[in-house]
């Protein structure tokens, strides 16, 4: 083993590379806070509590960052905990850009699933856990809001299994209700109870008190008791944390918690770096798998143009899978087969934008000058690599794009060209459309509204969108594209992806497709990935 490998190794170990995922409102802002106020990345929290009318658009950490100045680009934040690097992606937290949050849990090795234990399992937590389960990425459950009422904490665990078709395992369990939370067992010490005083408004961490059983009991009476019965009985069911089923994501050990006051917080960060995995071998393309050890190798699982208005510049955020990063080095981009130098390297997050000479596996850079990179790019160097590409999800929403003053149709096909490029959107196109009238198809309507309004702010093309009536969208290939167009007998029409030059068959709905499929039995007409499948 080289002495590059060791060390890429040694770095990855000390790795977590990890995401929170949940239903808006659920309390993902105030955990990653909290989470940032525990591993002394930020000395007090309550910056973004109780904020409201917050666009799911921007990051919500980006609200953050305006108020603390911490952070310039909002991907990632790193910290230390013990002796780990912690690296928390951030998701965007609306089902329309599911795409999005795909690609980012494409880059991590772990999940935290965040929920409101008044709510329960709400819909884009389902939606959420669904990519996770495709992704095969183990799930941490934290169970939030625990100082206030709500449900039951058994009736939370039957429905995860339920529903989820995942075995939850208590690490923690609360003593006391929902809404009466007076401290929490650690399974693995059930001696013990953990009692916190939460400080004024949680802006600093909870003071933690560790209190015996008998101390518990003389205190806490009932409610001790019931903890540790419902503990029992759960270890009696086989409920205890089992490696294995965890990182086969066929388990989940789940956490109990308040992340406004910080309770709970600090198991649940211990959880990370003890429970969740550091960067491993990541399958290739090709099959067999790229260990981290091997030389350099990274995946595009983002890139965003525009980001600082001063620098009209593209940053592709790269996840390091193998090897180590070196700015200035210049590597190989897997598609093209073309070098690409690594000149500017941002760290994404820092006081400023810092630049980033060396990055090992686990971690993220924000390359710049990254205007040849692409969203599933792999970029290697050595021996050749090729990860799998990002799926694109079937879109449901189509319409025509046009620039609403046709003097500025330069910056109109530039701006469009750049937001496909980005991913924003998919863009299709025909030879009966032109370029200057192609079709926006987006898996959620709110990716619409991104690009109308980077259109107009970033390259001065205000556009008109005129919805089109179709919501199904089949590939298919040259000769189905041609039937589908020829025929008056179906109400669709074929158009061809502009980024991949894929054909797709779009139809008002599902009878229309089945008509097509019987007049035309000939033509290929296959399934995309569902967005939520
Ligand atoms: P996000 O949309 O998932 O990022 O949720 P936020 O972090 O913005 O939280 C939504 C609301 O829930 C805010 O008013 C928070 O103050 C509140 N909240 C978050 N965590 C807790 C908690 O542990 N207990 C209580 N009572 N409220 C919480």
């Amino acid at each position: 083993m080289s002495t590059a490998g060791e060390q890429a190794a040694s770095e990855a170990a000390r790795r977590r590379t990890f995401a929170v995922i949940s239903h808006p409102d659920a309390g993902k802002s105030t955990l990653t806070e909290a989470l940032a106020l525990h591993a002394q990345a930020i000395t007090e929290a309550g910056a973004v509590h109780g904020k409201s009318g917050r666009r799911a658009v921007a990051s919500d950490w980006m609200e953050m960052e305006k108020a603390r100045g911490i952070s310039v680009t909002s991907a990632v934040l790193q910290f230390a905990h013990r002796d780990r690097v912690l690296n928390l992606l951030d998701t965007p937290g609306h089902a329309d850009f599911s795409e999005d949050t795909y690609r980012v849990l494409a880059a991590v090795d772990c999940a935290i699933m965040l929920i409101d234990a008044a709510k329960g399992l709400e819909e884009q937590t389902r939606k959420l856990f669904d990519v996770c389960r495709h992704r095969r990425i183990p799930v941490i459950t934290f169970v939030n809001k625990w100082d206030r009422p709500g449900r039951e904490a058994l009736e939370l665990m039957d429905e995860i299994e339920r529903e989820f078709r995942l075995r939850p395992t208590p690490v923690t369990w609360p003593v006391g209700t929902a809404g009466d939370l007076r401290g929490l067992v650690d399974a693995r010490h059930p001696e013990t109870m953990l009692r916190y005083t939460r400080t004024p408004g949680g802006a600093h961490e909870a003071v933690e008190e560790t209190i015996t059983a008998e101390q518990a009991t003389g205190e806490e009476g009932t409610w001790w008791e019931q903890a540790t019965e419902e503990l029992e009985l759960l270890r009696e069911e086989g409920a205890e944390y089992d490696r294995d089923s965890f990182l086969a994501g066929t388990s989940t050990p789940v956490f109990f918690g308040a992340a406004v006051s910080n309770i709970g917080v600090r198991l649940l960060l211990d959880a990370v770096v003890d429970l969740a995995p550091a960067p491993g071998p990541r399958e290739l393309e090709t099959g067999g798998s790229r260990p981290v050890d091997a030389p350099f190798s990274g995946l595009v699982f983002k890139v965003q143009a525009n980001m600082d208005p001063s620098h009209r510049d593209r940053i592709a955020f790269l996840r390091v899978c193998s090897g180590v990063f070196e700015r200035g080095s210049t590597v190989i981009r897997a598609t093209s087969g073309k070098p690409f130098a690594t000149k500017y390297a941002h760290s994404v997050f820092g006081q400023d934008r810092s630049s980033v000479d060396t990055a090992y596996p686990g971690d993220v850079v924000g390359v710049g000058n990254a205007a040849a990179l692409r969203v599933g790019d792999t970029l290697y160097d050595g021996p050749a690599a090729q990860f799998p590409p990002m799926p694109t999800f079937a879109p449901e929403h189509f319409a025509v794009a046009r620039p609403a003053d046709v003097s500025r149709s330069k910056q109109f096909r530039r701006g469009i060209a750049q937001l496909d490029e980005e991913g924003v959107v998919q863009v299709l196109t025909s030879d009966l459309r032109g370029d200057q009238s192609p079709v926006l198809a987006a898996v959620g309507p709110m990716q619409f509204e991104v690009v109308s309004h980077r259109m107009a702010g970033e390259f001065s093309s205000p556009i008109r969108l005129e919805p089109l009536p179709y919501h199904l969208a089949r590939a298919t290939d040259a000769a189905g594209g041609e039937a589908l167009n020829g025929s008056r007998l179906v109400r669709g029409e074929a158009l061809v992806r502009v980024r991949d030059k894929a054909v797709l068959a779009l139809f008002p709905d599902r009878w229309q497709a089945n008509s097509f499929e019987r007049a035309f039995p000939d033509a290929r007409l296959d399934h995309l990935l569902a967005a939520h499948e």
